[in-house]
């Protein structure tokens, strides 16, 4: 059968794999896996969330709200913005793919960082735009600058910070590049991970409402899925000028978000205490990868964001490392597609991670 001719160069997204294939091809007991491949937020669901779920279950039978009312209130509360402003996805992933069919078209063009987010090509490519990347891995506005006035771009991905590097670029930096970006050009600034970069430095932080007030061609991007420990219920946002978010509802299928999730996100917003704790560990646990890193010789990227990048240059094959360490039920991401010799690791809880460096070096010493 002949399907949409753009649609042979789209490769599938590869996401970190589940709990349950360990348990199937490795025989490791559910409660000994521990899961650092795909950014959660380890400590769990907030129990006041949780409490939330069990009381609505048994309103399952009916629609959700589709006009998301509540949810869109409580973040144009939070971000200091109005409802007319707000979209709603099933993940920030919807919303990516939103601003990309909205914009693009064969011929189309979209400029992003070498080694960032692999849905942003995934989503360009379904629309046979061409991806413009820089030479560099990590962000590097020279570059996007220089390619921005030699190619011009539809859409402009910013990942900040970005994933899977876990570099940010500081929001001054942002600013001045966003000056030169014509007001044609949409700019995706996706903040998966701001909670996490502006909590660690403050010359990270993007405010959105200050975003999108001085660059009306900005979407901003959030998701519950990762410092809001809400990733199985799949929701995110976009935050940008009216006329856009009208625009990107053109794209929406009805009751896109299930009653369960909406409830879990108001709930979620509600209880910040429980994010800054989990932000705050995270960031002090993160200091235990960077000794454990440092003192067996390998090298890290500085992180913002709740994983760590560590670089195996011509010591270790991050493929063969990421799979020893699968098999004793240790799931990270090998960065192997992303050009890199390298895995992500998730920052786990206070035990996990002491698990971890057990098993890296065991790992290790038998790849020697
Ligand atoms: C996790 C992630 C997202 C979106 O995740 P959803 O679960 O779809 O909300 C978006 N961008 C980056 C960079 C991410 O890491």
């Amino acid at each position: 059968m002949e399907f949409n001719k753009v649609l042979e160069n789209v490769t599938t997204y590869e996401a970190g794999k589940p709990i349950e294939l360990v348990v199937r091809e490795y025989g490791v007991k559910p409660e000994n896996v521990i899961k650092l491949a795909s950014n959660e937020n380890p400590y769990g669901t907030s129990p006041k969330v949780t409490a939330k779920i069990q009381e609505l279950a048994k309103n399952m039978f009916v629609y959700p709200d589709d006009s998301m009312y509540e949810l869109k209130e409580a973040l144009a509360n939070k971000f200091d913005l109005e409802s007319s402003n707000v979209i709603i996805g099933s993940g920030s992933d919807q919303i990516l793919e939103y601003c990309v069919h909205a914009k693009c078209e064969k011929d189309s063009k979209i400029l992003m960082a070498k080694t960032t987010f692999a849905m942003y090509e995934i989503y360009g490519k379904q629309t046979g735009a061409t991806i413009i990347k820089t030479a560099d891995d990590q962000h590097n506005l020279e570059q996007f600058s220089k390619l921005y006035k030699e190619h011009g771009a539809d859409v402009i991905f910013l990942c900040l910070p970005n994933n899977p590097l876990g570099e940010c670029l500081d929001k001054d930096d942002v600013y001045a590049f966003l000056e030169i970006i014509d007001s044609n050009t949409l700019v995706v600034v996706d903040g998966a991970y701001q909670e996490y970069a502006s909590f660690k430095d403050e010359k990270k932080r993007i405010v959105a409402k200050d975003l999108i007030t001085k660059f009306p061609n900005c979407i901003y991007l959030g998701t519950f899925s990762k410092a809001y420990a809400l990733g199985g219920m799949r929701v995110g946002y976009g935050l940008a000028e009216a006329s856009i978010i009208k625009t990107l509802y053109k794209l929406r299928a009805p009751f896109n978000i299930t009653t369960l999730t909406l409830a879990a996100a108001i709930e979620a917003l509600k209880d910040e205490d429980f994010v800054n704790t989990c932000i705050a560990k995270n960031f002090e646990e993160m200091k235990r990868y960077e000794d454990y890193v440092t003192s067996r010789g390998f090298e890290y990227i500085p992180s913002y964001t709740n994983f760590i990048t560590i670089k195996f240059g011509d010591k270790f094959v991050s493929k063969e490392v990421a799979q020893k360490l699968l098999e004793t039920g240790v799931i990270v991401r090998d960065l192997t597609g992303y050009g890199q010799n390298a895995i992500r690791i998730t920052i786990g809880r206070n035990e996990q991670n002491t698990k971890v460096f057990e098993q890296l070096d065991e790992v290790l010493e038998n790849l020697k």
